[in-house]
C-alpha cells in the first residue's frame, strides 16, 4: 500500500516537472520518410500467404479447419484495408493473387473502391503478383511464366498497375531464371528474399554482400540483371522482440503513464539496438525489416499500432530514422545511395539451412505430382494454341481453370511436394478439373477443324482423349473394330516444327493395320503388353477414374506418324483379316553365368549391347555419330536419415541419407522384344522397380521407362529411389544442370563460386533441381540424360549421373510440414504405396555436338504429340473430312532454335504471342544465333493489324518498361561493358521477329477478320471409305 501511495507521488510530480500530456488520445507523428545521412530504417508490413501447404487454398481462404493452422486470408485482408484507412501513412505489401482474387470478388463496389484508391496512392502496394510465390527448383520456366502472367493481367485489370519488385522470400533456394526472367524481364528493378545457405549467408554477412546486382543469365548478361537483396536471417522481424500478431509475446509498446509497464525508453533502445545491429553487415544507410511472416495481419491494428508508436518515439529519439516503407521505397532510396554493388551470377542453389539439412530432397518429392504438373503444361500450352484456333468461347469451356490450377500448382509447397498430403490431393483435384475443362475446349478445337463444313458440324462429344495411355488404359483404342468400326487418331503437333514420333496405343486385337491420310497403310508394330504393366494399369486406372476396366488390351499397337507444324495429321486404324503388323514376340535371355553371347539392341544406327554374362547394360554404339562408349545403368537407394534421435531427418524438404544399398546388382535375366520400329529391353530389376528400355530405328537416343514403388518400408527405413548412368568420361568433377528447364549452370561437384564449402553432406550437398536435364563432358563426347518431370540429380562420381526417382520417408525432417513424406493409393481399403512411372532419356554424342538434341527433343518431350480419337463407321461414310492441316503456312517452319511459347486468344480478343530462342551463347556452333521469325506466315488466315511488342508479362509496354528501369552498376565494372546482342524492333510492314540467344520476346498481336473461314490451312481430302 505505502509503495504504491510513493509511486502516485512520484508520478505527480513527474507531470508537474515535465510535460504532462492528455494521455486518452494520442496522434503519433507517422509521416516520416526517408532522411539523408541517418540510418533508415524500413518498415516494410507483409504477410506471407501459402497458396497452400498446412491446409487448402480454400480453407486458408476462409479460415477454415483451424486445428491445424489458425491462419485466415479473408481476416488478413479485412483488417488490413482497415488499418490502412485509419492512417494515411500506413503501408501494406501484397503478394498472393490467387487469395487475393478470392477477396476481391467478394468485397462490394463501395470497398472495391476503397481499395482501388489504397493502391493507386501507394498504401497497398502488389508485390511480385503472381498467382502465387512460385517454387524455384521444381517448376518448368513456362509455368513461371504463365502463372505470374496470369497473376499480372489479374492486376492490371482491376488496378491498372504493374508491380515492380520480385518478393520470392520463402523459397528455398533461388534460381537463375527467377532473377533474369522472372524478375528482370518482367520489368522488376529488385528481387528479395530470405534463403540462401547458411555459410553463404555467413560470408555474404561479415563482406557486407547480402545485397548485389544478380546476373542470372551468361547470354542476355547486363541487359538482363536485377538487385538482389538476401535477408540477414528469414523474412520475419529482426530478433529483439518485434513480432505484434495478437497472441506474440514480444513486448508491445506501453506509452500510457496511466497505466502500469510503461516502456517506450527501453523499446526505443531495442528498436535502435536492432537496427545498428542489421546496418553492421549491410550497404548504405537504409536496412529493411520484413514486418510480418505467415499469415500474419490478420488483427492488422495490434502490428500497425506497435510501428506506429515505433516511428513516433523512435524518431523523437533521433539516433535512427523509422519509416513506413515498402520494397520499392527502399529499392528507390538504395538506388539513390550508393553507384555500385557486387556481382552475383548462376544462383542460389542448393540451399542449405543448418549443417546437415540440405534442402534436396524436394527436388523430388511427390515424383508423381510432379509428373501430373509437368504433363498437364504442356497440355496447357497446347490446349490454348486449339482454342485460339477455334476462336473462344466466353461462354466456356475454356482452358482457363487449367491456367488457375495450374498458377496454384506452382507454389513453392505445391509441387516443391512440401505440402500436407491432403493438400497435394486438393492440387492434383484443381488440376484434374481444369484438365477435364481443357480437354473439352480440345474436343471442340479438333471436332471443329476436322468438320468439312463452316460452323463447326462435328460434335466434340465424340472426340475423345486418353490421359492415361502412359499406364496403358485408353478405352478409345481398346474398341473392338471387328464389326467395321475404324479408329481416326488426331495427332496434334503443338511445335512450330514438322515432326516425326512413334505413337504407342493399347488394342485388344492383333488383327489391325494403320492407314494415312491418303490411305495408304503405314508400318505398324504390334508388341504384347507384359503383365507387370497390365497390373499397374488395372490398379491405377481404378483408383483415378473409380470403376474397374471392363477389357484388357493385349497389345501396343506402335507406328511412324508425321505431323506438319502446329497443326494435325490423322490416321485410321482398322480391322483386318490376319494381323498386319510386324508382330514382334518375347525372347527371354535367362543368365545363367556362364557366359551367353552379348545381346544387341536397336534396329536403327543406336545400338545398346547388353552383356551375355549378367545381363546388364555394357556398351553404345552409334554408327552415324560414330560413338563407341562403354556405359552401365544402375539403380540403389539412399536410407532416409530417421529422426527418432532428434537429429535431422531426411524428410520432403530435406535429403539426408544415411547409407546407400545397391538394388538388383546381381545377374539379371532380361527380356527382348525386337521390332522393325523399336526394340525394348525390360528387366525386373527387384519385385518393385520395373524397366523397360527402348531403342527406335529413327531415333539416337534411348529412353528408359521406369516404374518404381510402392517402396517398401516394412523394415522401418525410408528410401529415396536413384538411378545412375555410368561412363568412362572424364569429367573432372564438372557437370552441367538446368536452370528451370532454360539455362544450363555448370556445376562442381564440393564447390560453390561465392565461397570456400565446407562439406557436411557430400552427397545430399551436391544436388541440383533437374528440370529440361543433366551432362558432363571431357575432350571427347557428351553424356546427356533429358527428364520428363522435375527430379533432383547429381554427378556423384566422375563420368556418372545420377536422378532421383522417387523417395517414401517415415519421419517428419522438423521444416515445418510436420508430416512424414510416405504417399500410398488407395482402391477401396486396398492402399499401397504410390508406385511412380516416368521416363527419362540417355544420349552420347561427341564433344559440341549434345545441345541440338537436349533442346529440340527437350521440347518433345515438354510438348509431346497430343492424340484424340474418334470412331468412325466404315459402311457409311465419314464424320470428318479434314486430314491433315497446319495452323501456319504450310511452306513454312519455325528456325531450329526457336520455339512458340504461347499462343492465346486473351479475353478482349487479341491474342498472346511468345517467342523464345532455345539457344546460349556459344552453345552450339550453328544454332547460337540471331533468328528470325515471320510472323505474317504464323497467322496465315487472318491479317495482322497490329503488334506491340510487351514485356514478359505482357502487363505494360517492352519500350515503357525499359525506360522505366532502373540502371545499377556493378563494382569495379567500367563503362564499356560489351553490348548484349538483343533483337531489333519489329517493322509494322515487314513484321519479322528477330531474337538473340536466350531472347524471349512477348508480343499482342491483333488480328483483322479471317481471310478464309477457318484459321488453319486445311489439305481437304475425302477420306474414301475402306480405305486401303
Ligand atoms: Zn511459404
Amino acid at each position: 500500500m505505502a509503495d504504491y501511495r510513493a509511486c502516485v507521488v512520484l508520478l505527480l510530480l513527474l507531470c508537474a516537472v515535465t510535460v504532462c500530456v492528455e494521455s486518452k488520445y494520442m496522434i503519433y507523428d507517422t509521416a516520416q520518410g526517408v532522411v539523408k545521412g541517418k540510418l533508415n530504417v524500413h518498415l516494410v508490413a507483409h504477410t506471407h500467404d501459402d497458396v497452400g501447404w498446412l491446409k487448402t487454398v480454400d480453407q486458408y481462404y476462409v479460415g477454415s479447419n483451424n486445428s491445424i493452422q489458425g491462419a485466415c486470408v479473408q481476416n488478413v485482408l479485412d483488417s488490413t484495408i482497415q488499418a490502412l484507412l485509419a492512417d494515411k501513412n500506413r503501408k501494406f505489401i501484397y503478394v498472393e493473387q490467387a487469395f487475393f482474387q478470392r477477396w476481391w470478388r467478394d468485397q462490394s463496389e463501395k470497398t472495391q473502391a476503397i481499395v482501388k484508391r489504397l493502391v493507386s496512392s501507394g498504401q497497398l502496394e502488389m508485390i511480385n503478383g503472381g498467382w502465387c510465390m512460385h517454387d524455384e527448383a521444381a517448376p518448368h520456366y513456362i509455368d513461371m511464366i504463365d502463372q505470374t502472367t496470369y497473376g499480372h493481367n489479374f492486376i492490371k485489370e482491376q488496378f491498372n498497375v504493374t508491380p515492380r519488385i520480385g518478393w520470392q522470400i520463402d523459397p528455398f533456394g533461388h534460381s537463375a531464371v527467377q532473377a533474369y526472367l522472372l524478375g528482370a524481364e518482367l520489368g522488376f528493378d529488385s528481387v528479395f528474399f530470405g534463403r540462401i545457405d547458411y555459410q553463404d549467408r555467413a560470408k555474404r554477412k561479415g563482406d557486407k554482400r547480402l545485397e548485389v546486382i544478380w546476373r542470372g543469365s551468361k547470354s542476355l548478361g547486363s541487359s538482363s540483371q536485377i538487385f538482389a537483396g538476401a535477408f540477414p536471417e528469414n523474412y520475419e522481424p529482426p530478433p529483439g522482440g518485434f513480432y505484434f500478431e495478437v497472441n506474440d509475446d514480444s513486448p508491445i509498446v506501453q506509452d500510457d503513464i496511466d497505466l502500469f509497464d510503461y516502456n517506450v525508453e527501453e523499446r526505443v533502445n531495442d528498436f535502435v539496438a536492432a537496427a545498428l545491429s542489421q546496418a553492421n553487415i549491410t550497404r548504405t544507410n537504409h536496412v529493411m525489416w520484413t514486418m510480418g511472416t505467415d499469415f500474419k495481419y490478420q488483427y492488422a491494428e495490434s502490428w500497425f499500432r506497435n510501428m506506429d508508436k515505433f516511428i513516433h518515439y523512435v524518431n523523437k529519439d533521433g539516433r535512427v530514422n523509422a519509416l513506413y516503407s515498402t520494397p520499392s521505397i527502399y529499392t528507390d532510396a538504395k538506388h539513390a545511395e550508393t553507384d555500385s554493388w557486387p556481382l552475383k551470377e548462376d544462383d542460389y542453389f542448393p540451399y542449405a539451412s543448418d549443417i546437415d539439412a540440405y534442402w534436396t530432397g524436394y527436388f523430388t518429392s511427390r515424383a508423381g505430382l510432379k509428373g501430373y504438373v509437368r504433363m498437364l503444361s504442356g497440355y496447357y500450352l497446347a490446349a490454348r494454341q486449339l482454342e485460339v484456333m477455334k476462336g473462344r468461347n466466353k461462354a466456356g469451356p475454356t482452358t482457363d481453370y487449367l491456367g488457375d490450377a495450374l498458377g496454384i500448382a506452382q507454389h513453392h509447397d505445391a509441387v516443391s511436394g512440401t505440402s500436407q498430403q491432403h493438400v497435394a490431393n486438393d492440387y492434383a483435384k484443381r488440376l484434374s478439373i481444369g484438365q477435364k475443362e481443357a480437354e473439352v475446349v480440345v474436343a471442340e478445337s479438333i471436332a471443329c477443324m476436322i468438320s468439312p463444313k463452316p460452323g463447326c458440324s462435328s460434335s466434340a462429344s465424340n472426340i475423345h482423349q486418353c490421359p492415361l495411355l502412359n499406364i496403358s488404359y485408353c478405352p478409345s483404342t481398346e474398341a473392338d473394330l471387328s464389326s467395321g468400326k475404324k479408329l481416326v487418331a488426331v495427332i496434334y503437333n503443338p511445335l512450330g516444327w514438322k515432326r516425326s514420333d512413334v505413337i504407342r496405343l493399347p488394342v485388344v486385337s492383333e488383327n489391325v493395320a494403320v492407314y494415312d491420310s491418303s490411305g495408304k497403310q503405314v508400318e505398324s508394330q504390334l508388341l504384347p503388353i507384359v503383365k507387370e504393366s497390365i497390373s499397374v494399369r488395372n490398379y491405377y486406372a481404378t483408383a483415378y477414374t473409380g470403376k474397374t476396366p471392363s477389357s484388357t488390351p493385349k497389345y501396343w499397337l506402335a507406328f511412324t506418324a508425321s505431323v506438319p507444324p502446329l497443326g494435325f495429321s490423322t490416321y485410321v486404324i482398322s480391322s483386318t483379316n490376319k494381323p498386319a503388323s510386324n508382330f514382334v514376340k518375347e525372347a527371354f535371355y535367362k543368365h545363367t553365368g556362364t557366359g551367353n553371347d552379348d545381346i544387341e539392341i536397336g534396329p536403327g544406327n543406336l545400338k545398346l549391347i547388353y552383356s551375355g554374362s549378367d545381363g546388364k547394360l555394357s556398351q553404345y554404339v552409334n554408327s552415324k555419330s560414330s560413338i563407341e562408349a562403354s556405359v552401365k545403368q544402375s539403380y540403389s537407394y539412399y536410407a532416409g536419415f530417421d529422426g527418432t534421435t532428434g537429429l535431422q531427418a531426411s524428410g520432403a524438404y530435406v535429403f539426408r541419407p544415411n547409407g546407400t544399398y545397391p538394388i538388383g546388382s546381381q545377374k539379371q535375366n532380361i527380356t527382348v522384344l525386337k521390332g522393325t520400329i523399336y526394340d525394348e529391353v525390360h528387366q525386373k530389376i527387384n519385385p518393385w522397380i520395373y524397366q523397360v528400355t527402348r531403342v527406335y530405328k529413327n531415333k539416337e537416343h534411348a529412353e528408359v521407362e521406369f516404374t518404381v514403388g510402392p517402396i517398401p518400408i516394412e523394415d522401418g527405413v525410408g528410401k529415396e529411389i536413384v538411378t545412375q548412368i555410368t561412363t568412362t568420361i572424364k569429367s573432372n568433377k564438372t557437370f552441367y544442370s538446368d536452370s528451370n528447364g532454360r539455362d544450363f549452370i555448370k556445376r562442381i561437384r564440393d564447390y560453390r563460386a561465392d565461397w570456400d564449402l565446407e562439406v557436411n553432406q557430400p552427397i545430399a550437398g551436391n544436388y541440383y533441381p533437374i528440370n529440361l536435364g543433366i551432362y558432363l563432358k571431357d575432350e571427347q563426347s557428351e553424356l546427356s540424360v533429358l527428364v520428363d518431370r522435375s527430379v533432383g540429380g547429381s554427378s556423384i562420381v566422375d563420368g556418372q549421373l545420377e536422378l532421383m526417382l522417387h523417395r517414401r520417408l517415415l519421419y517428419d525432417d522438423g521444416k515445418g510440414v510436420a508430416e512424414a513424406l510416405n504417399e500410398t493409393v488407395c482402391v477401396g481399403n486396398d492402399c499401397r504405396g504410390l508406385a511412380v512411372q516416368g521416363k527419362y532419356y540417355v544420349r552420347i554424342d561427341p564433344l559440341g555436338e549434345g545441345a541440338k538434341w537436349r533442346r529440340s527433343y527437350g521440347q518433345e518431350i515438354y510438348s509431346p504429340l497430343l492424340l484424340a480419337f474418334t470412331e468412325q463407321d466404315g459402311n457409311k461414310g465419314t464424320n470428318f473430312q479434314v486430314s491433315k492441316f497446319s495452323g501456319m503456312d504450310p511452306t513454312y517452319s519455325l528456325p531450329d532454335n526457336v520455339v512458340l511459347l504461347t499462343l492465346q486468344e486473351l479475353e478482349d480478343g487479341n491474342v498472346l504471342l511468345r517467342l523464345a530462342h532455345l539457344y546460349e551463347i556459344g552453345e552450339d556452333k550453328d544454332l547460337s544465333v540471331i533468328t528470325r521469325v515471320e510472323l505474317k506466315k504464323l497467322f496465315t488466315k487472318r491479317k495482322i493489324t497490329k503488334v506491340s511488342e510487351m514485356s514478359l508479362s505482357a502487363n505494360q509496354g517492352r519500350e515503357e518498361m525499359e525506360k522505366k528501369r532502373l540502371v545499377w552498376k556493378v563494382e569495379g565494372s567500367k563503362n564499356d561493358e560489351p553490348a548484349v546482342p538483343r533483337g531489333g524492333p519489329v517493322d509494322p510492314q515487314k513484321m519479322v521477329v528477330e531474337l538473340a540467344p536466350m531472347e524471349i520476346r512477348t508480343f499482342i498481336v491483333t488480328l483483322g477478320k479471317a481471310i478464309s473461314r477457318r484459321l488453319v490451312n486445311s489439305d481437304i481430302s475425302l477420306q474414301r471409305s475402306g480405305s486401303s
